[in-house]
């Protein structure tokens, strides 16, 4: 085996690593010369191996004993919550989220376990008279059967994490595949998940290229279900192959989240909001509020004070305590993000603060950018970006606030901060994104209730929480004459 290289977790092990295999770096991007792992990478023929694995291990894993599942879920959460600190500071290595948030991403992660393990101990049915004398009628749920998980990378542990646990809770087996980005931490999961007890087979890990890899896995036959997290881009692609071989298929997807600051808002929470939900994660994050509604009696002091407070963010390594904002993710997504910024000057919006590159230790530094003077018109307000560049559109009041937060083809989250309960009330309401928040960030949710949204954001049945159930399971009916 070679030395120092991770692998691929088939069939119950780790695949030996013969040195023929093309090596995938993982790259630190606050210092992208640091090589925070190598792997091998997976091919075609090793993904149908995995999917084989799960098929051959998917028939006794639907009847197992709850009480077992619920114990190895169990285990893999405490582990995931005991080790909170090392794995918060290899996802900041790899991903560049910033500790602090890359703890909030492991415990999330951890506690998405302990909530299924618990979920699974409640796989109850219903039990109906038929409208025939002597009949009886049971409703129960079944395993869906094999279930692939494509995972994006700004979420390295939290997004396998809550599609791996409900996968399991209710008897399915798996196959994931992380992104190529962050693979440390997918790899570490599955090392945790290898302790945990359960069958070989239940549980494959993948690490390898969409193109090749994931499209083997989505494509194949014995895969029931795909799970995926990703750009709208891929979603699309894999939709369409789903359908037509008539697997079942859940899709999260991009957004471009408004958030509206009303006249009667109380400005310390608005500038923690747009601040938060906007910069933070780099404004990596898939509820990112991207665009900032502002109605014009408040319009002066907050544009003032938001640039004064996007300025004193601290840019830098994500190790750093002292950082508020990590790098990009890698050179790509920064070439992305200045594109971004480009078309902006193009297109006639003001940045006032930030866009530059900073140059440090070769990492994918950016200062957070805000814009001005923004048209509803711009590439920079209508397609997601993936980064830290903010627009902030002027309007007259709520009415028109909220047409602007609707006019957009990306339905997944929404905010408003206000102190009128009849606002908040209508937005609620009325806004047609999945997740609606009321004076608080647009990213930031919690584990134990449903996460997704509507049009261009998702599609298929919604994720956490016990609404899960929807997708991981099927429906069946059994009739009995006694
Ligand atoms: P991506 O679509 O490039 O990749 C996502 C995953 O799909 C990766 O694992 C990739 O290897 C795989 N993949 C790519 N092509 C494939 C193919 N042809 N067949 C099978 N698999 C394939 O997305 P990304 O750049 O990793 O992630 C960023 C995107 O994810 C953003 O658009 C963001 O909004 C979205 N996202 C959405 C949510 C949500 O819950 N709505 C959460 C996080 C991220």
């Amino acid at each position: 085996m070679s030395v120092g290289i991770k692998s691929s977790f088939v069939n119950g092990q780790f695949v030996e690593v013969r040195g023929d295999e093309q090596i995938l770096e993982n790259r630190n991007p606050s210092n992208p010369s640091e090589v925070v792992d190598r792997f091998a990478r997976a091919d075609a023929a090793l993904a149908s191996l995995a999917v084989e694995a799960a098929h051959e291990a998917a028939v006794e894993w639907a009847v197992s004993n709850p009480q077992f599942r619920a114990d190895v879920l169990d285990r893999i959460g405490t582990e995931i919550l005991e080790r909170r600190e090392e794995l918060a500071r290899l996802l900041a290595r790899e991903e560049g989220k910033v500790v602090r948030e890359a703890l909030g991403e492991v415990d999330r992660a951890g506690r998405s376990f302990k909530f299924y393990a618990q979920e699974a101990l409640r796989t109850a049915g219903e039990k109906i008279d038929s409208v025939r004398p002597g009949v009886g009628i049971d409703i129960t749920r079944q395993p869906v059967g094999v279930v692939g998980i494509i995972s994006p990378w700004n979420f390295p542990i939290a997004i396998p994490a809550w599609k791996i646990a409900p996968a399991l809770c209710f008897g399915n087996c798996v196959v994931f595949k992380p992104a190529e980005l962050v693979p440390s931490s997918a790899w570490a999961l599955a090392d945790i998940i290898s302790r945990s007890g359960l069958p070989a087979g239940v549980f494959n890990m993948l690490i390898g290229p969409g193109r090749s890899v994931g499209d083997t896995v989505m494509r194949h036959p014995l895969v029931q279900a795909i799970s995926f997290t990703g750009s709208e881009q891929t979603g699309r692609q894999i939709a369409a192959i789903a359908v037509e071989r008539m697997a079942k298929v859940q899709l999260e997807m991009g957004g471009k989240n408004p958030l509206i600051v009303l006249d009667d808002a109380d400005i310390e929470v608005a500038l923690d909001v747009a601040i938060q939900g906007s910069f933070f994660s780099t404004g990596q994050r898939c509820t990112a509020s991207s665009r900032l509604i502002v109605t014009e009696g408040i319009y002066p002091e907050f544009v003032a004070r938001l640039v004064e407070r996007t300025r004193a963010l601290k840019v830098g390594d994500a190790l750093d305590p002292k950082t508020d904002i990590g790098p990009v993710v890698d050179a790509k997504q920064l070439e992305v993000d200045l594109d971004f910024i480009q078309s902006g000057l193009a297109e006639g919006a003001t940045l006032v603060c930030g866009g530059e590159v900073i140059v440090r230790e070769g990492g994918y530094f950016l200062e957070p950018a805000l814009f001005l003077d923004v048209k509803p018109t711009m590439r920079i307000y209508r397609e997601e970006i993936f980064g830290p560049v903010l627009s902030v559109l002027k309007v007259r009041n709520y009415e028109e606030a909220f047409a602007a937060a609707e006019d957009t083809q990306f339905g997944l989250s929404a905010g408003i901060v206000t102190t009128s309960l009849k606002h908040a009330e209508h937005f609620k309401r009325n806004s047609s994104a999945g997740m609606v928040m009321v004076n608080l960030p647009t990213a930031g949710v919690d584990y134990h209730v449903p996460f997704g949204g509507n049009r261009g954001s998702s599609y298929g049945p919604r994720e956490q929480g016990t609404y899960a159930r929807e997708f991981f399971t099927k429906v069946k009916t059994s009739y009995q004459l006694s």
